[in-house]
């Protein structure tokens, strides 16, 4: 038996070879991590296919065939991560040491992790000859954390064929223990917002700077921020916000299940919100659509003053609503001289598909039975956008059991990113089980 043929037992040493290749985005150069992932299965005896826009950046297919019962289940992981520039590290970020029970390094939780599960559980599945009650499409893409046009958009648009049929994936983000109080709950993504971005323009008198103007562009723009810093967008209630609030507001109970629960009653969402103080940014864009003012222009010369300015809003869109709500929303608090334009809208999943849920959170259940499953909307965005658009439901579920001390929030794309090692096992468990289970 040759060393690779029983790596499906050992999704930890799959994690820490993974987390040795840099995959830094950009530039990305995921060739490498991908190549070493269709070794693996070719060991296995598991064919691949590498699809590339670039090819230092290939995305690999592979599949299992199943009883063809039901719909193929697609899991697809992303390998590239984000920088580790100017982040003091305890460990070398690219050497993915095991450290007391921890496994070091950029892409631990995001998500090299995470793809080391489903790698092992897919060669596990191959390798016990399970016969799923459908067909398994493994997906390793590059490009997630700089806009997937390497990735899964290259896929989506250039490749729809290779997803005939497929109705779920699994994907990031969730799955993990959130714990809060006592409980301990594990959050399943079932939707995401919209990224919809827009430029807003303003005009006015210029001329030169040694003669000021009064009233011009840069006031209007003053104006302009101060209020969208000073108005909320409208609240809505949204299906999936819904059921993540109720949810957690049940497992809670009491005072604290009662205050959540009132959240998705839209005469009360504001004011729960600011009761709920530095918690309640977490819940507020889970009600509003927003806009964040990222980047300013001006003048570029220090003595003309400027006749236009603008600032480019990072715009989120809830499910289901589209980019003109955005506009008449924004229009509302801008007024009518401030040009609005949109710049960029990416649609996400609308109604989420409940149907593989309860088999999902049955296993973590299982796993953890002190443990809580609950749907989660995401304020930000996954590659599971782009697979919306061909009708697939992602659930995020990447199962990780967290001891209650561990900070997930604090390392994910910080320093000291590092995953318990018992963590990545649970996870490759779980995941063989949706395997077996998802008919
Ligand atoms: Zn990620």
């Amino acid at each position: 038996m040759t060393e690779k043929q029983n790596m499906y037992e050992r999704p930890v040493e799959i994690l820490q070879r993974l987390i040795r290749f840099n995959t830094t985005n950009p530039p990305g150069n995921e060739a490498a991590c991908v190549g070493y992932i269709r070794d693996l299965l070719n060991e296995a005896g598991i064919e691949s296919t590498l699809l590339a826009k670039d090819p230092n950046r290939p995305n690999l297919i592979a599949r299992l065939q199943g009883e063809g019962k039901v719909p193929p289940l697609l899991l697809y992981g992303h390998v590239d991560v984000v920088t580790t520039e100017n982040q003091p590290w305890q460990h070398p970020p690219f050497e993915g040491e095991l450290i007391d029970g921890y496994v070091w390094g950029r892409g631990a939780l995001d998500m090299k992790g995470g793809v080391a599960m489903m790698v092992a559980a897919f060669l596990r599945a191959n390798a016990e000859g399970l016969r799923p009650p459908g067909d398994v499409m493994l997906a390793i893409v590059a490009d997630e954390e700089a806009g997937g046009d390497f990735g899964a958009k290259f896929l989506v648009e250039e490749h729809p064929d290779l997803f005939k049929g497929v109705k779920y994936a699994i994907g990031e983000f969730g799955g993990f223990t959130l714990q809060i109080g006592r409980k301990r709950l594990y959050p399943i993504m079932i939707s995401e917002k919209q990224i919809c971005t827009i430029k807003a323009t303003v005009r006015g008198p210029g001329g030169h700077g040694s003669m000021p103007v009064k009233g011009g562009a840069m006031a209007r723009l003053s104006r302009l921020l101060k209020a969208l810093d000073e108005n909320d967008l409208p609240v809505h209630i949204t299906p999936p916000a819904r059921m993540m609030v109720e949810a957690m507001a049940s497992e809670l109970g009491g005072i604290q299940g009662v205050i959540l629960s009132q959240l998705t009653n839209p005469a009360l969402t504001g004011a729960i919100i600011k009761t709920l103080g530095e918690r309640g940014r977490t819940f507020y864009p889970l009600f509003h659509n927003t806009v964040s003012p990222t980047i300013l222009q001006g003048s570029t010369k220090i003595n003309v003053i400027p006749s236009e300015a603008s600032v480019e809003l990072d715009g989120r869109l809830l499910p289901g609503f589209k980019p003109e709500d955005m506009m008449r929303e924004l229009r509302a608090i801008v007024g009518g001289d401030v040009q609005l334009d949109l710049v960029q809208f990416e649609p996400g999943p609308a109604e989420p598909d409940m149907s593989l849920f309860d088999t999902l959170g049955g296993i973590l259940k299982e796993a953890d039975p002190q443990g809580t499953p609950i749907p989660l909307l995401l304020s930000g965005v996954t590659d599971g956008r782009f697979f919306s658009q061909l009708g697939i439901q992602t659930y995020g579920y990447l199962p990780m059991t967290l001891p209650e001390e561990f900070n997930f929030a604090s390392v994910i794309h910080a320093a000291d990113e590092r995953v318990p090692a018992a963590a990545i096992e649970f996870g490759a468990q779980a995941i063989y089980k949706a395997l077996q289970r998802f008919g």
